[in-house]
């Protein structure tokens, strides 16, 4: 399993510059509630790091991560995955923040951001993606609905998730044939703490939807299919 131990030392320092950078960008705005370095090396860093190893198994081709907030998942696995990546994120605020983090970083021509909502970038980058994350943001059948404009046939979605009860589970299940998505795979594992427990599921896009996506912006998050 890939973890930040086994990244090559550029990137360890590049993935802890980021780290220092969304701890000091948060005295003055309100980005993340995670405010240690040791908090922030095991609940952003090494969590985010965890769904590289189904990243890597995606296409070749770009990659984006759904509402990025301070750049996690997307920024650790930008660096150790080498992709193009999309960093996108509904707030303005969040993003120009970013695009001053991936500046910093060096990362200017691998790393761009996108301020919007993902059904709007839908709309202009349809079907251009071929991996895409999403931590924190929704439930899975919301995930679905989402990504599934933005991926090619064979794109993953690649979803972090902690506690999932049965009804989520089944709302995924019960969309699958509508939003062209099937279940790819699920494992759960626990951080280096012993105590943080994750779900990584994926998805895979076999089909096109059967209902026109993206609807309109807000509906996937208000009204779920
Ligand atoms: N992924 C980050 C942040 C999670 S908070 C982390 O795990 O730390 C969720 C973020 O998603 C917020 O920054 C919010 O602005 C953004 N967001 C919510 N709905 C969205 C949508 N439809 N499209 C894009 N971003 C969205």
């Amino acid at each position: 399993m890939a973890t930040f131990d086994s990244l090559p030392s550029q990137q360890q320092e590049l993935i802890k510059k980021h780290l220092d950078l969304v701890i000091e960008a948060n005295k003055t705005m309100n980005l993340t509630r995670i405010d240690t370095v040791e908090e922030g090396m095991l609940l952003h860093v090494e969590d985010s790091l965890v769904g590289l190893d189904e990243l890597n198994q995606a296409p070749d081709g770009l990659y984006g991560d759904l509402g990025t907030g301070a750049g996690y998942p997307g920024i650790p696995l930008a660096i150790a995955s080498g992709r193009e990546t999309t960093l996108i994120d509904a707030r303005l605020k969040k993003t120009l923040v970013l695009d001053h983090f991936i500046e910093e970083l060096g990362l200017v021509g691998q790393v761009s951001t996108f301020a919007g909502r993902a059904e709007l970038l839908a709309k202009t980058r349809s079907k251009r993606y071929v991996a895409l994350t999403a931590r924190a943001l929704s439930k899975l059948s919301v995930l679905m609905e989402l990504a599934s404009p933005l991926l090619k046939k064979g794109g993953i979605l690649i979803c972090y998730k902690a506690q999932v009860d049965d009804e989520e589970i089944s709302n995924a299940k019960r969309i699958e044939e509508l939003v062209g998505m099937t279940i790819n795979s699920d494992r759960t594992l626990k951080l280096s703490d012993n105590e943080t427990t994750r779900r990584i599921i994926t998805f895979k896009k076999i089909n096109e939807p059967k209902t026109k996506l993206p609807r309109q912006e807000g509906m996937a998050q208000k009204k779920p299919l």
